[in-house]
């Protein structure tokens, strides 16, 4: 085999290669908020707010507390996928169905 052939079918591979890379990893945007995540636990945040201990967080018992979601919160942006932004939670989406004690009514 020549050394030029070589070349070619070895840049072949590394096109090949590179097409097997997911161009969801490029675009994707700002990551999902993990319950897990310190500014979560420290917000009391759950990705479903039917999770939320109301004996932790009394502001989210009783009928008028069940009507909180981060959907409509004032700090809340929506977007896609059920998932939006928060003005209190920077660089990380939320979950339209969550819920945090930092929970304002929206106007
Ligand atoms: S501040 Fe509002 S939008 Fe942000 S996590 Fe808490 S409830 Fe959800």
């Amino acid at each position: 085999m020549t050394q030029s052939r070589r070349e070619f079918l070895n840049a072949g591979i590394a096109l090949w290669a590179a097409s097997l890379i997911p161009t969801t990893t490029i675009a994707a945007g700002p990551p999902e908020l993990l319950e897990t995540d310190p500014i979560a636990l420290a917000l009391g945040y759950k990705k479903d707010a039917a999770t939320v201990d109301v004996a932790k967080y009394p502001k989210r018992a009783g009928a008028a507390g069940a009507t909180q979601f981060c959907s409509n919160c004032a700090l809340y942006t929506a977007g896609a996928a059920g998932l939006g932004a928060c003005t209190a939670i920077p660089g990380k989406l939320v979950a339209g169905p969550g819920w945090c004690n930092a929970w304002i009514p929206a106007a």
